[in-house]
């Protein structure tokens, strides 16, 4: 098993451009499987879940870069700020706001990314494109001392249809390029899953969050329609 991870990780890593980060998805997955992947060199990690993240970081090496990738509620923001090198998923003002007031209380900057709605499906969290704007040019937004948006993030439509799933890549880095511009502090482009990631690349991903493909399929027991047995 152990083999496996790191043979999965070496392949994966190879594929991908100097330039683009591979983050390991880890959710559901055993700590001995999140150990194969560090022994394997493997040190930015990703779970959907803060109460995964509390779970395991603390029985994990501590140089484990730790992503944030589901939807916070922000009365868990004060628990994860300790654990979290990146929250990928801010969807909201309101969210971004409870990060920036505990980020003060404990002061430690965090970084995060706008999660953006590019999928035609209903169940997913995120901003459309109107709403980034409107956040980033919020004057509440630019009050914020300790959180720092450095870039955005997007899951494409589960669907077979390469070119929807190309246009929709598309659609995100255009609007990446467009906000980059008045950000000049944005790095990342956060998208690109097991069975997407070569076209989100190709779009212009530089970050892929990758779970099936280094660990296996992940066995869920209640499926919701965003998260199906893969
Ligand atoms: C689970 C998950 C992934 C990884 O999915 P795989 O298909 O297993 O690679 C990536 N991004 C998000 C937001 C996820 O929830």
């Amino acid at each position: 098993m152990s083999l496996d991870i790191s043979h999965n990780l070496a392949s994966i890593q190879q594929s991908l451009p100097a330039d683009v980060l591979l983050v390991a998805v880890t959710k559901t997955k055993p700590l001995a499987d999140l150990q194969a992947a560090y022994d394997a060199g493997q040190r930015e990690m990703a779970e959907n879940k803060v109460q995964e993240i509390l779970e395991k970081a603390p029985q994990l090496p501590s140089d484990i870069h730790w992503h944030l990738i589901g939807h916070l509620q922000t009365n868990k923001v004060k628990q994860v700020l300790p654990f979290v090198h990146l929250i990928q998923s801010v969807d909201s003002l309101k969210l971004l706001l409870a990060i920036e007031k505990h980020a003060e209380k404990i002061g430690k900057p965090i970084n995060c990314l706008l999660q953006v709605f590019i999928a035609q499906e209903e169940t997913k969290f995120g901003l459309d494109p109107a709403e980034v704007k409107s956040l980033l040019n919020s004057p509440e937004r630019k009050n914020c001392k300790w959180v720092n948006i450095i870039g955005l993030m997007g899951m494409a439509s589960n669907t077979s249809n390469q070119e929807q799933v190309k246009a929709e890549f598309q659609s995100l880095k255009q609007l990446f390029d467009q906000t980059k511009a008045a950000e000049p502090q944005f790095e990342w482009l956060s998208m690109g899953m097991s069975g997407d990631y070569e076209l989100a690349v190709a779009a212009g991903s530089n970050l892929v969050r990758i779970g099936s493909k280094i660990f296996g399929p992940r066995i869920v027991k209640n499926p919701s329609s965003a998260e199906k047995i893969k």
